[in-house]
């Protein structure tokens, strides 16, 4: 037992966590789990993260070697409009106090979780790694970005003072099961996963808000998952990597409402509330450096990602999050 390791992930019952427990229970190949790896899935029964106590009795109990940190307040673009102070706060202490009970704790590796959401607002696209302080992010989250462009901040300073191996990886907007289905909270594509479930359950219709135009980058958190597993393991720098799918796979919110309207065979019409914010225009990420680390990754085709996501939404949803997930 003394050489093994113990690796801890906060969050580990989220949309992100639970796809890490699943590619590491089931993927059969490279991601899969690992003779002398011991894994924690922790939720936030198991300590609230924002309290330094409850942090230090977790790293106490586990005494964990590695940690990937996904917990976090999490939300779609209408609960970051509605809860900026709770989304700086919240993060900010939870995360102060992931990273410096991990270096107190001497844990070896630190993976934590950025967003491509958190990059300027005003910029040049493909966005990359080298961006993420280049000026003030999109109005809409301030708060999360803030807090969350915090993290590479105190990753440099750990490593620079002290040598710790902090790193941190950022994905683009994630889907996939255990999502948050909120129908305010929660991010597009469980919303109107949701939406249209009811829509066509109650025969009413089925409204998208903002205009569709929008575009976004979508990755299936089982895909993301292997990454951030790979990372873990295997990527060594304390500097951040964008893990998306590349820029040609970006797709508006229209095309997101009619891959979901086909995933759950809802024959009605729909509409747009272009009353409702728009958030940013698009967020284009590169993924050239994670395709330099890993060139023959496989992402799961949309349709089949949305399909899947789908299923497990209707098959699920009696357990689903779907209550009004307010802070
Ligand atoms: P999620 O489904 O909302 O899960 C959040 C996780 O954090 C849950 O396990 C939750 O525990 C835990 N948590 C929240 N507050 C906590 C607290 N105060 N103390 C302890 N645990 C707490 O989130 P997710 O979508 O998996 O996100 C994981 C990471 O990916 C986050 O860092 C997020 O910023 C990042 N990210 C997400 C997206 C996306 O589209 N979802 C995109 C980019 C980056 P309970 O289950 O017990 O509440
Ligand atoms: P973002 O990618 O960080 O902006 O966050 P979201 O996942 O919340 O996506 C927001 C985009 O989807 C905006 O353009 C919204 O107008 C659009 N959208 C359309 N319908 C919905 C919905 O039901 N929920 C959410 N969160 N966004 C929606």
């Amino acid at each position: 037992m003394t050489n093994d390791k113990v690796i801890l992930v906060t969050g580990g019952s989220g949309l992100v966590g639970k796809a890490i427990e699943w590619v590491i229970n089931n993927d059969k190949g490279k991601f899969g789990s690992k003779e002398k790896e011991n894994w924690i899935f922790l939720n936030s029964k198991d300590g609230d993260l924002r309290s330094v106590e409850a942090t230090h009795a977790i790293f106490q109990k586990y005494k964990p070697t590695h940690v990937i940190h996904l917990a976090a307040l999490v939300g779609g673009l209408f609960k970051n409009m509605k809860y900026k102070l709770d989304f700086l706060r919240d993060n900010i202490l939870i995360n102060d106090n992931v990273l410096h009970t991990a270096h107190q704790y001497k844990v070896e590796k630190v993976v934590s979780c950025l967003s491509t959401c958190i990059f300027p607002d005003k910029t040049t696209y493909p966005i990359d790694e080298t961006m993420i302080h280049n000026g003030p992010p999109h109005e809409s989250n301030f708060g999360y970005a803030h807090a969350k462009r915090l993290i590479d901040i105190q990753n440099k300073a750990y490593n620079e003072q002290f040598g710790d191996k902090f790193t941190s990886i950022i994905p683009t907007n994630v889907f996939g099961p255990y999502d948050n289905y909120d129908l305010q909270d929660s991010h597009v594509i469980p919303g109107l996963l949701h939406k249209c479930y009811l829509a066509k359950k109650n025969g009413t219709p089925f409204i998208v808000s903002g205009t569709g135009k929008p575009l976004r980058q979508f990755i299936y958190s089982r895909d993301l998952a292997k990454l951030i597993i790979w990372a873990l393991r295997e990527y060594d720098e304390i500097e951040p990597i964008i893990l998306s799918v590349s820029e040609k796979d970006e797709v508006s919110i229209k095309d997101v409402a009619d891959s979901i309207v086909k995933a759950v065979n809802f024959e009605g019409d729909y509409t747009f509330d272009t009353t409702k914010a728009d958030g940013q225009y698009k967020k284009t990420a590169s993924n050239e450096k994670l395709i330099k680390y890993l060139p023959d990754f496989k992402f799961t085709p949309f349709e089949i990602a949305i399909k899947e996501s789908a299923n497990w939404f209707i098959e699920n949803y009696d357990n689903a999050r779907t209550g009004n997930d307010k802070p």
